[in-house]
């Protein structure tokens, strides 16, 4: 399957997410190519026909009521990862097997925020490991910053049970640690995969759709906000939506 994203081609098999060279002569592909063949094609040049960069959206300060209950302060990830090791702030703590406080580099410039741990990522105490998260790094490469340069954390750290949304009073008690989490981080882009992400970032209940389309600011940080992984997979109509989403962050970043 095939579709047209900003002027280039964008290969989608398995969920793969590889913008292929315009350059490379069209070759002849099987049906059902697996993902891995996908992925070692040349990739478009992210660069080419580019979305312009939307107006402001909403603004959050640490002077904005949200933020003025006591965030604790840590001195490092390491330290924030312990906290939420030990946490036990809501009921989620006692189904998780392990927490899932996030990972990737510190010095990140782009910080990803999905919305919790599902089943593998509870097993593993990693973010983004099942297939939304093999989605999510070829997202990262074809804007070519690799999953190992960028941040990713959930709103929550532990799994909610069945893999439900988290709850309001969940999400605000496990806010602090993102907090503290983008405070240490300082990255240049934060990009909100989902509503629940963006929903708990911005403080608003909005629609996904009414929050894309802005380049919104966390504590002066611009925040982007585009669909979860785990949706493209289920809808491969937001693939197109969300390359022009992330390719609106990857200017910013460079900005
Ligand atoms: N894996 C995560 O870590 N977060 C999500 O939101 C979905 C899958």
């Amino acid at each position: 399957m095939q579709a047209e994203l900003g002027g280039s081609e964008v290969i989608l098999t398995d969920g793969a997410f590889a913008p292929a060279a315009e350059a490379v002569p069209a070759e002849p592909r099987p049906a059902a190519a697996p993902a891995a063949q996908a992925s070692t094609r040349p990739r478009a040049d992210w660069r080419k026909n580019l979305p312009p960069i939307p107006g402001p959206g909403i603004v959050v300060t640490s002077s904005a009521p949200q933020l003025l209950d006591a965030t604790p302060t840590y001195p490092t990830l390491d330290a924030v990862a312990e906290a939420i090791r030990e946490c036990r702030q809501c009921v989620l703590c006692e189904g998780r097997t392990n927490t899932v406080p996030g990972e990737g580099n510190p010095l990140a410039r782009l910080m990803c925020v999905g919305e919790g741990p599902g089943e593998t990522e509870d097993r593993t105490g990693r973010p983004f490991v099942g297939k939304a998260g093999d989605l999510l790094s070829e997202i990262l490469a074809a804007i070519e910053l690799p999953r190992e340069t960028v941040f990713i954390a959930n709103v929550v750290k532990c799994r909610p049970p069945q893999n439900r949304k988290p709850l309001p009073d969940e999400a605000a008690a496990c806010l602090p640690y993102l907090r503290a989490q983008i405070a240490l981080i300082r990255p240049k882009v934060l990009l909100a995969l989902g509503a629940t992400a963006a929903e708990a970032l911005l403080g608003a209940r909005r629609s996904l759709g009414d929050m894309r389309g802005q380049v919104h600011r966390f504590d002066g940080i611009p925040l982007v906000v585009t669909y979860h992984p785990a949706a493209l997979l289920r809808n491969p109509n937001w693939k197109k939506p969300t390359w022009d989403d992330v390719r609106i962050a990857r200017q910013l970043v460079d900005a």
